[in-house]
This record gives structure tokens, C-alpha cells and sequence, in this order.
């Protein structure tokens, strides 16, 4: 069966109008998740689109949204590994929600990240296990907030599949190099006024 998720907007109300397709899967396992969250999930999977240039980035996103991302939790049980423990620090299950919210590292990580925003005087503490999975849905500066908390995201992934733990000196130096490519972007399309409005904060320090 064609996962709704993987299309496009039009064809998904299509669909929706044609089959009455219900709920993804995905999507009930996180409502059960954070139970006491309103999930917006118009909000949510609209969101990548919005705040990356980049297809990677917007795909990685709605792989997690999906839940569709290789943990040791799934490859133990589709039988490919023998252990489910955290790639970061052994201690636990690798779920998803281990990976990117519980494990020791991840929260260090995040308290960086925190830390990092509040160099630029932008506050994002709390930052909710919400926030950390989908985004900061109503915040100020949401573009460029949600973007980087996007990019954290995917350098966790990536440093479960590198066998290395994350690093802010890593990810400020990634959040750099995609700068200048937006910024590239924005000026071949002359979309310069956007690209300073989202990346303000960040320009100015
Ligand atoms: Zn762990």
C-alpha cells in the first residue's frame, strides 16, 4: 500500500477524497507518544518544506515523520543486527525517541544547541521532546529556528550511521557551509531580502 505521507499535498487530499484513507501509522504512534501535546500534523509536515532549500534535508524530515528511519531497534528485529542498544551509548534501546531526545549524548547535544541559539539571542529553552521530534511550531524567528533545530536532526542521524557522537563544533560548522549555499541560492534567484530576513540573527554575530 502507498504510504499517504510519501506524496505530495494535492495527491494526498485527492486520495483522502477518493479512499477515505485514514491516519498513517506513523502517525498514531506518535499521537499515543505525546498524548498530552496537540500534534498539528498540517503544521508538522508542511514544515521541512518551508524552512530547508534542500531535498535532503525536507526527505530526512519526512522519514522521521514516518518513521522510517533505520534504528537498531528496527534492524534487531527485522533480524539484521543482534543487539538494539543506542549507537551513542549503549546503555538503552535505540527507538527513535531514544536516539533523538533520551540518550545522554542527544541531551547534551540539545543543551548545546540551546546554548548555541542563546549566543545569537534567541531563546529556545524549554525545548520540548515536541520541539526536538517536529519543530517549534509557534516561535519567533520560526524559519531559521526550525531550520537549525532540522539540521541538528539530521547530524544526530548522521552520527548514529558514523559511529561517532554529535558535536556543536561539528554542527556549527555545517550550519555555516549551509548558510553559504542558501545564501548562493538566494542570490541566483534573487531572493536576497528573504534569505537576510531568515538568516538575521545569524549574519549579525
Ligand atoms: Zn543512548
Amino acid at each position: 500500500m502507498v504510504k499517504m505521507s510519501y506524496l505530495a499535498k494535492p495527491y494526498q487530499r485527492s486520495l483522502i477524497r477518493k479512499f477515505g484513507i485514514e491516519t498513517p501509522t506513523a502517525q498514531l504512534k506518535y499521537n499515543a507518544q505525546f498524548v498530552s501535546d496537540e500534534l498539528d500534523w498540517k503544521k508538522i509536515y508542511s514544515l521541512p518544506h518551508r524552512v530547508a532549500l534542500d531535498t535532503k534535508s525536507r526527505e530526512f524530515q519526512y522519514k522521521l515523520l514516518n518513521r522510517c528511519l533505520a534504528t537498531n531497534v528496527l534492524l534487531r528485529k527485522i533480524g539484521i543486527i543482534p543487539s538494539p542498544v543506542c549507537s551513542f551509548c549503549g546503555e538503552a534501546d535505540e527507538s527513535l525517541e531514544h536516539l533523538f531526545v533520551t540518550s545522554h549524548y542527544t541531551k547534551k547535544f540539545w543543551a548545546e544547541v540551546i546554548k548555541w541559539m542563546g549566543n545569537l539571542d534567541i531563546a529556545i529553552e524549554p525545548l520540548s521532546n515536541k520541539d526536538i521530534m517536529f519543530g517549534m511550531m509557534d516561535c519567533n524567528r520560526d524559519l531559521f529556528v526550525n531550520h537549525i533545530l532540522l539540521i541538528a536532526r539530521k547530524y544526530i542521524y548522521s552520527c548514529r550511521c558514523n559511529k561517532t557522537t554529535p558535536s556543536i563544533i561539528v554542527l556549527d560548522a555545517r550550519i555555516k557551509m549551509i548558510h553559504r549555499l542558501e545564501m548562493m541560492i538566494a542570490k541566483s534567484c534573487k531572493k536576497l531580502p528573504i534569505h537576510l530576513k531568515k538568516w538575521g540573527k545569524y549574519i549579525e554575530n
